[in-house]
């Protein structure tokens, strides 16, 4: 990966987590991957919240801006304290080279606006993030990219909407809200086959239950304002893929369009990603005995998704690719929309929110907030229903989120 912190900044103790990942075990890389000290020999990273750099001489600006001396220029092009989150997410995912994006969006956007020209042609499943769904949807058709949306969950599907024009295969898995799952090694090997990039948004999974750059997949994009952050504080993305495409193809695109990661936010998400595993593997226990005490809920809840449930049909999927069922609980109650408010405004620990990832817990009504802008239609498509809800486990007490799910559900079958 390139380097552009100068040597000098570099002190012996992080460097080989960063050089020679492959050493080290997950919840090292996460502490220390990428860190680079400055001659203060400071603990935590620093946060150099500077936009531009002096140069010693008139030489050295040449060198710098020239690329052949290392050292920064200017922010937008890259800063130390964001530098070092960068590398810390590519030693974690396995990834040559990582750029930062401001926000998730802008991370999706550039993975796919880099390379794409009119002409080219996208296939994504249906199920997708709402904002995902517009890019693909509404604005690359104004530039001549066009998408065809398929069943996910269907290979045939995939196979049919490939057409020579075909450049990338843009998915989610888990998606959002049905955690329905797409099968990263047939799409991958399809992708490889029909020359189409395969790019995952690994959000749901978060870069600890799924690993789709050991996978086979070109490129993963991440909103780090989920998991990464998981405290509710920032936005940002990334971008991880190989060498030559970011060298190529994003570095150019992210430098001259300019939609990139404060120092600040750089700065939070590293501390972010100190706890991460903690976080991703203590909500996920939480979770899986939520998922289960939903399921004895019936008749009120009618159904309940939760990728390592039994009675998830693609559970031996999400065995095969996950390490994990996720933070992510989605599940119908069978009064619909109106037996969905009445428990939602019931609940007095879980907050009404439509983000995810955070240590607070989180409940949405994706018909009436993440997916409103989407065709009655299109959404019946992509199996949100009515009374489905969705939920995004914290880190509160497991009995005490059961405990407020119990008493809303208590609720709603006095009124219901
Ligand atoms: C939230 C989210 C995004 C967008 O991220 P932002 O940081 O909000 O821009 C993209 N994809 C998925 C799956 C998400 O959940």
């Amino acid at each position: 990966m390139t380097l552009r912190l100068p040597d000098a900044a570099d002190r012996a103790t992080a460097l080989k987590v960063t050089s020679d990942p492959d050493q080290f075990q997950l919840e090292t890389k996460l502490v220390r991957g990428g860190h680079a000290r400055s001659h203060h020999g400071e603990m935590t990273e620093a946060l150099y919240m500077t936009q531009a750099y002096a140069y010693d001489n008139a030489e050295m600006a040449d060198g710098r801006l020239g690329g052949t001396m290392p050292g920064f220029t200017y922010s937008r092009y890259g800063n130390p304290t964001v530098e070092i989150f960068e590398r810390r997410m590519a030693v974690l995912e396995g990834a040559e080279a990582c750029f930062s994006t401001g926000t998730g969006m802008a991370a999706v956007f550039a993975s796919m606006a880099c390379f794409l020209d009119s002409g080219d042609h996208v296939v994504a499943p249906r199920a997708l993030f709402g904002s995902c769904f517009y890019v693909l949807n509404t604005l690359f058709p104004r530039w001549g990219i066009t998408a065809t949306f398929v069943d996910g969950t269907d290979m045939n599907e995939w196979r049919r909407a490939v057409t020579p024009k075909t450049k990338a295969f843009f998915l989610e898995t888990p998606a959002n809200p049905t955690l329905e799952l797409v099968d990263l090694k047939a799409v991958i090997a399809l992708g490889k086959e029909v020359g189409a990039k395969v790019i995952v948004d690994n959000v749901f999974a978060s870069p600890i239950l799924q690993k789709p750059i050991a996978m086979g997949a070109d490129i993963v994009v991440y909103s780090a304002t989920k998991h990464i952050d998981g405290q509710g504080r920032c936005l940002g993305g990334v971008v991880l893929a190989d060498e030559k495409f970011c060298t190529e193809k994003l570095q150019p695109f992210l430098r001259h369009t300019g939609p990139a990661l404060s120092p600040f936010n750089a700065w939070l998400l590293l501390k972010g990603l100190e706890t991460l595993s903690l976080r991703v593997e203590r909500a996920q226990s939480s979770a899986t005995a939520i998922a289960e005490f939903l399921e004895k809920q019936q008749p009120l809840v009618s159904r309940v998704r939760y990728p390592t449930l039994p009675s998830f049909p693609q559970h031996n999927l999400a065995k095969a690719q996950m390490s994990g069922g996720g933070t992510m609980v989605c599940f119908e109650l069978a009064g619909g929309k109106e037996a969905a408010f009445i428990f939602e405004n019931a609940l007095e620990l879980i907050d009404i929110a439509n983000n995810l990832g955070d240590s607070k817990s989180m409940i949405t009504h994706p018909m009436t907030t993440t997916h409103r802008a989407i065709a009655e239609e299109d959404r019946a498509k992509m199996g949100i229903t009515q009374g489905m809800i969705r939920l995004s486990v914290g880190l509160e007490s497991a009995v005490d989120l059961q405990r407020d799910l119990a008493q809303a559900l208590a609720v709603l079958g006095k009124r219901g």
